[in-house]
């Protein structure tokens, strides 16, 4: 008998993570839908399951390590290992606003408390969310970790005059947020290359979610596909990359 694997999303309850909750359920694994908010979590996975596939709410906000430590444990319990986390939850700071408007990011006004609250969430609640499964995720025959970061994470793009952030307002923290992602992804494939734990980061695209008040043209399914498609990689995948479908991002 085959066992299905066992994928971990953080923030699932909607947007690109429930995207890629629904993808990974469709392929046989099953999916924990991570979610800050029980409720939502919930109300996710019921709608994965009644669309067939085999879904659990686990209750976890990535800024708080406790609830990340109580949904390791409730995982071992019930699964004893994970196959496949997506570090998929994230935030911009900026609330209902599309990044052209971002003006509440620019460096030089920025306010140190929300540049506090993304990196909370979009970097640190990455490393305790990790740290937290790494023990399971090492009783897999396959892991495999996938950093949700983002174009705006890309150094090369930010600095290149004719690329795209030119002509967008600069900013303090969700794109500094997403570079120290792509960072942290290079650090932890280094580290676990040696155990055959494969660790890239994925750029959705620009994908239609609350997060850009809908401003976004691609699908919440057409921005998961990189998450699924690293989510799946074979043992001779790459290790410490960044992707979009579209192929390699420059960091
Ligand atoms: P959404 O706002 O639709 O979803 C974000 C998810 O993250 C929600 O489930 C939200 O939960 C959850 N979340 C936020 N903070 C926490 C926390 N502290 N603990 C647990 N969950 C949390 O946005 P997207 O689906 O667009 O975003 C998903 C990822 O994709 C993010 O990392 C984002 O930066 C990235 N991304 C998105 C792009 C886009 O165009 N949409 C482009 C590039 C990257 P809740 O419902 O409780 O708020």
């Amino acid at each position: 008998t085959t066992h299905p694997k066992i994928a971990l999303i953080t923030g699932a309850n909607k947007g690109i993570g429930r995207a890629a909750a629904e993808q990974l359920a469709a392929l046989g694994m099953t999916v924990l839908i991570g979610a800050r908010d029980p409720r939502r979590g919930e109300e996710a996975a019921a709608a994965v399951r009644a669309r067939g596939g085999d879904a659990h709410a686990v209750t976890l906000d990535v800024t708080d390590p406790a609830t990340a430590q109580a949904a390791a444990e409730q995982v071992e319990e019930r699964f004893g290992r994970l196959d496949v986390l997506v570090n998929n939850a994230g935030i911009t700071g900026s609330g209902q606003v599309t990044p052209l408007d971002a003006h509440d990011q620019i460096p030089s006004s920025v306010d140190l408390d929300m540049v506090r609250a993304v990196f909370e969430t979009n970097v640190l609640g990455v490393i305790a969310v990790t740290n937290a499964m790494l023990p399971l995720l090492r009783r897999s025959p396959a892991p495999r970790i996938v950093n949700v970061s983002s174009a705006a994470g890309s150094l090369t793009l930010n600095s290149d005059p004719d690329g795209p952030f030119t002509a967008l307002p600069a900013s303090a923290a969700y794109s500094p947020s997403k570079s120290a992602l792509n960072a942290l992804t290079v650090q932890y494939a280094n580290e676990l290359r040696k155990d055959g734990i494969l660790v890239n980061a994925a750029d959705p695209g620009y994908v239609d979610t609350e997060i850009n008040n809908h401003s976004g043209f691609l699908t919440t399914a057409q921005g998961a596909a990189i998450l699924v498609r690293l989510a799946t990689l074979g043992a001779d995948g790459p290790t410490g990359g960044f992707f979009s479908e579209n192929g390699p991002m420059p960091w």
